[in-house]
């Protein structure tokens, strides 16, 4: 049988067999409307209210601070446009970073063309943002700061807790697009800083089109969807109660032993890089390399393209991604490496392997044996790569 082996986990995770399990009974015999008043009704208020209480807890809010909202998305455009629109009469100013997740960035873009002002800071050569630049962005006119907790193609950790610290001196709000740092390094929003912080469920060996948004107490934002009184008048719409009980699972799952989870994802992650870097010539590791997610390597292979590696890696049975999206043909750079000042022939074949729970010393074995024989042809076909 052909292997098949998954090291994409920052693009979804699949979902545990026990998430599945706890996500049935809201598919049949509890179908209830969480707002309906009879028994049908409080039985699925009970599973929402209570998946509110386990997700809250696990980041160290109180429950009527989680909103559930389809994922990621939605949780970054709720916390932007509704911060923007909330604030527009104090001041039209937000600042961000340029090396956000699309969600962030063009809700962002959006709102500029819109009669709001963005600063898109820069980074350094890790994916870092330095404090002192939010702290020097920062007028009169500044509503907003929205800077994410970990990005999703390096796996580099920004100084959140630092900009919040900030933010908080300055009376500004900020949000945090925690997405891929959820479940993988141990998040508390009090020691974070934040009034608003983004999550996901299928990032997290949950289901996929629900998220969740933490907005502190006392943090003022417009309503997101309008309709009925649901999510404490915040964001109208049936709740999705399956996925709901299906996330607080995943996070209950994971909760139990995250620490020894991330020693296995990390020595994995380094055994692949090490091996890598002993076989292979003319490759450069993308992102920091200690404050990184302990399941991200993102690593430029000099010369080729990263498509041309990920398809014949998917010929092998290993999936991965590039660094650079593909748009109509022509290959760009990802917006995260050229930010971060990767050399264009270095970010073109920038690969990301994402691990996650089930991958084995032997699935990196199999990365290291047929891995360097694929650089090598491609390589030898490279009109840039001096042979
Ligand atoms: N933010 C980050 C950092 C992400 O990595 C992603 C998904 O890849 C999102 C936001 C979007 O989340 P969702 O897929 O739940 O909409």
């Amino acid at each position: 049988m052909k292997k098949k082996i998954y090291l994409d986990h920052n693009a979804t995770t699949p979902v545990r067999k026990e998430v599945v399990e706890a996500m049935l009974p809201y598919y049949t015999d509890i179908f209830g409307n969480a707002s309906s008043v009879h028994m049908f009704g409080q039985e699925a208020r009970k599973a929402v209210e209570d998946s509110r209480e386990q997700i809250a807890s696990f980041i160290g809010a109180a429950a009527e601070e989680v909103i559930f909202t389809s994922g990621g998305t939605e949780s970054d455009n709720f916390a932007i446009k509704g911060t923007a629109y909330e604030k527009k009469n104090k001041g039209n100013h937000i600042i961000t970073s340029s090396i956000e997740h699309p969600a962030v960035l063009n809700t962002c873009q959006y709102l500029g063309q819109n009669g709001f002002k963005i600063t898109y800071l820069a980074v350094d050569k890790y994916g870092l943002v330095d404090p002192e630049d939010v702290k020097k962005a920062i007028t009169k006119e500044t509503v907003l700061i929205t800077i994410m907790h970990a990005n999703n193609e390096v796996g580099t950790i920004l100084p959140v807790k630092e900009i919040g610290k900030i933010a908080k001196d300055n009376e500004i709000t900020f949000h945090t697009d925690a997405v891929q740092s959820t479940g993988k390094i141990p998040i508390n929003v009090n020691e974070l800083n934040v009034d608003m912080l983004s999550m996901s469920g299928h990032k997290v060996y949950g289901p996929k089109g629900i998220g969740a948004l933490f907005i502190r107490k006392g943090t003022r934002i417009e309503q997101f969807m309008h309709g009925g009184h649901h999510e404490f008048n915040k964001r109208a719409g049936t709740e999705n109660v399956p996925g709901i009980a299906g996330f607080a699972k995943a996070v209950e799952v994971l909760s139990k032993d995250l620490e020894k989870e991330n020693k296995k994802l990390s020595l994995l992650r380094d055994k692949l890089w090490n091996g890598l870097k002993n076989t292979i010539a003319d490759i450069s590791l993308n992102g920091h390399p200690t404050l990184r997610l302990p399941n991200t390597l993102d690593v430029s292979f000099n010369y080729i393209e990263s498509e041309s590696i990920i398809l014949n890696l998917d010929l092998k049975g290993i999936a991965v991604s590039g660094g650079s999206a593909c748009a109509s043909g022509s290959t760009e750079p990802s917006h995260v490496l050229t930010a971060m000042g990767v050399e264009p022939t270095c970010a073109q074949g920038a690969v990301r392997f994402s691990l996650g729970k089930d991958n084995t010393g032997e699935d990196i074995d199999y990365v290291l044996e047929v891995l360097p024989p694929i650089v090598k042809k491609l390589r030898d076909m490279s009109p840039i790569h001096n042979k």
